[in-house]
């Protein structure tokens, strides 16, 4: 069993997605999505070849890499016109990020870099870290690089980047002192900055890894049963889930407005006792929100 931060997040979304995914890997890709991913590809490439590392620009091959996801192809919503026309509205500004980025890993005098680094850690079971971009620093430390399409700067999911740090601790025995979270915004790029050294992220990541495993187990096991999102949850929608048109909760229902999704409502949050109250109950996590998602 190989298990990922965004299995994590898709337990913390939609248990039931979870199960789905693991059942038949291939999935819808919205255009918000295939966006994000264009821009997070060129972004990548562009800057780990002002670094010396190999990479390539070219349009139609990264746009094959964004309709697959390792050898499973996205199911596209629609025509690929509809994709490139979302792509047009944010092609011209590509640059200009991939300068300031650049920029700004200049000033954190970054040495050398990874891209989409893949990192593994062996317990029991693989746990797989691909980190958009790790600056090393002349002091050697690391810097952790998050490429955000969004312009919500405080909104920002630091367990992911926590995650990577320690297995960039584990894999490599390189501290990670820093986390930086580089907004895309039609303003140019904009830095939120997560210092590990000020905060604690143990009881965090205890959880994490605590919790990544029991998935794994439970999926190794066979579990099939895991239970849906709030079908209220914007998450639970055609436009937002990959695996809409094959859920019993989704396309496949018949009448939604009287599905009992068999969990009760939480009255603070009006959520579900589902992963996401579930989520703030265990340890008052904070809460990925519908601009994050696609970022
Ligand atoms: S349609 Fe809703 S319940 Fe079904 S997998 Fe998607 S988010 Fe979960």
């Amino acid at each position: 069993m190989r298990l990922s931060y965004s299995m994590l997040l898709n337990y913390l979304q939609c248990p039931l997605r979870l199960v789905l995914l693991q059942q038949n890997p291939q999935q819808f890709l919205f255009p918000e999505q295939f966006v994000g991913l264009y821009v997070h590809e060129y972004l990548e490439q562009k800057i780990g070849m002002a670094y010396g590392v190999e990479g390539d620009l070219n349009k139609d091959k990264i746009i094959r890499q964004c309709l697959h996801y390792k050898d499973t192809p996205r199911l596209l919503v629609g025509d690929l016109s509809i994709y490139m026309d979302a792509l047009s509205r944010w092609e011209p500004m590509l640059d200009t990020w991939a300068e300031q980025c650049l920029e700004i890993l200049r000033n954190d005098l970054v040495q050398s870099v990874d891209i989409e680094k893949r990192m593994i850690v062996t317990a029991g079971m693989e746990l797989i870290a691909m980190a958009d971009i790790v600056g090393y620093t002349a002091d050697d430390t690391a810097i952790i690089y998050d490429l955000k399409r969004s312009s919500f700067k405080n909104k920002y999911d630091v367990k992911q980047l926590a995650l990577y740090s320690w297995v960039v601790r584990q894999t490599m025995n390189i501290p990670v002192h820093k986390l930086r979270f580089l907004f895309l915004t039609s303003n140019g790029v904009e830095i939120t900055e997560y210092d590990l050294r000020t905060d604690d992220q143990s009881a965090l990541l205890d959880w994490m890894l605590k919790k990544l495993y029991t998935i794994g187990v439970a999926l190794e096991n066979g579990l099939t049963e895991y239970f849906p999102a709030n079908t209220l949850h914007y998450t639970c929608s055609p436009n937002r889930c990959g695996k809409w048109y094959e859920c019993p909760y989704g396309a496949l229902a018949t009448d939604l407005e009287t599905i009992d999704t068999g969990v009760s409502s939480d009255e603070d949050t009006g959520h579900s006792i589902g992963a996401y109250a579930l989520h703030q109950d265990e340890a008052g996590f904070y809460l990925p929100t519908e601009q994050e998602i696609f970022c």
